[in-house]
């Protein structure tokens, strides 16, 4: 079949022909439609200081997809189908350590992301443990392909109770971002501003429904949002895009007792004055990774069959599976919102 790899530990992916997967006892195999290509694509072909740390070349690359159930192991529940349209959590977790066992899949211990400890998405077929597995229910697949990032702004938005009739602030409008934003409006915030560098990614995050959309380079942010909130700052802050600077920022606009949940990924150590932007204003703070199993996506599931929320608006790029240098290269200009690759049809 045809995989998009990366085929030994050094820049570079390459599309080439790798064995189809086999399929065990409680494994699924899906044909894949259409993938999602993210910012951790960008970093495994561009061998960055963690990819070095992680991968073990070869390795088929892709953790964002849907496709169409082809076969299934002798194990697996009769309500996964042949034919059934799917997407799947690529975290594949142990269920043993205390994490798994407490609820808390997605801090698991022994956590294996498809795409980059194993072979992956952007391939032809791809073997899911059945586990993982969620049924597109009408969703169709160009969206099943971004519910794991979309899952990850669900997981930001929603945890803790924040957001209905209240204020958000989402700092940094990349595709998690502009996501963030539409399901503030979906959950019932009553207004919602974001912040970005990027005048295209703020236009996109107006789109989807920000109320007030701030240029950081050009505006205080802080500053515009107390004016916003008569004063009183934001109750939930997402922070979306792991710079320093919005770090900050987030800290000096929260409203007391607000809530700051963390997203994005700092690169070294952001220095922050503990005592008066966390303890004496009351401040709640929650690290945010990867999507809760399966709360996250039972709820996004409902958000978009229902229709509360329509992402379409944020995927401005798709190109077939050969053209996954174009599909970096969009991403690297900073001026796309979420790109996909369309594999099969
Ligand atoms: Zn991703
Ligand atoms: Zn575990």
């Amino acid at each position: 079949m045809r995989a998009i790899r990366k085929p030994r530990p050094e820049p570079g992916l390459e599309v080439c022909e790798v064995p189809e997967p086999t399929v065990g006892p409680t494994d699924v195999l899906i044909r894949v439609k259409h993938a999602g290509v993210c910012g951790t694509d960008l970093h495994i072909a561009e061998w960055d200081a963690w990819a070095q740390s992680r991968l073990h070349p070869p390795v088929v690359v892709g953790h964002e997809f849907a496709g169409e159930i082809v076969a299934v192991g002798d194990e697996v529940p009769a309500e996964l189908k042949v034919g059934q349209l799917v997407t799947a959590e690529g975290h594949i977790v142990c269920g043993h350590c205390r994490q798994c066992r407490m609820g808390d899949g997605h801090i698991c211990r022994n956590t294996r992301i498809i795409g980059v400890d194993r072979d992956g998405a952007f391939a032809e077929y791809l073997a899911m443990p059945s586990g993982n597995v969620m049924g597109l229910n009408g969703i169709p697949t160009t969206t099943g392909a971004i519910m794991d990032p979309l899952g990850n702004a669900f997981h930001t938005v929603l945890t803790g109770d924040a957001v209905s009739g209240g204020t958000v602030l989402v700092l940094g409008c990349g595709p998690i971002g502009c996501f963030a934003v539409g399901i503030a409006r979906a959950a019932g915030a009553a207004k919602v501003i974001a912040s970005d560098i990027n005048p295209k990614r703020l236009e996109l995050a107006r789109r989807m429904g920000a109320h007030a959309a701030l240029n950081a380079t050009t505006e205080d942010v802080p500053a515009r949002v107390a004016e916003l909130t008569q004063g009183e700052g934001a109750d939930l802050v997402c922070e979306m895009s792991g710079h320093p600077d919005a770090i900050r920022q987030a800290f000096a606009s929260v409203r007391l007792g607000g809530r700051i949940n963390l997203l994005g990924l700092p690169q070294g150590e952001v220095p922050l004055k503990l005592s008066n932007d966390l303890i004496f204003k009351g401040v709640t703070v929650y690290g945010v990774i990867g999507r809760r199993m399966f709360e996250t996506w039972h709820q996004m599931q409902r958000f978009l069959s229902s229709g509360l929320l329509d992402p379409t608006p944020v995927v401005t790029h798709t190109f077939p599976l050969e053209a996954i240098h174009d599909a970096l290269d969009a991403i690297r200009s900073g001026a796309a919102g979420k790109v996909i690759l369309e594999i099969g049809s």
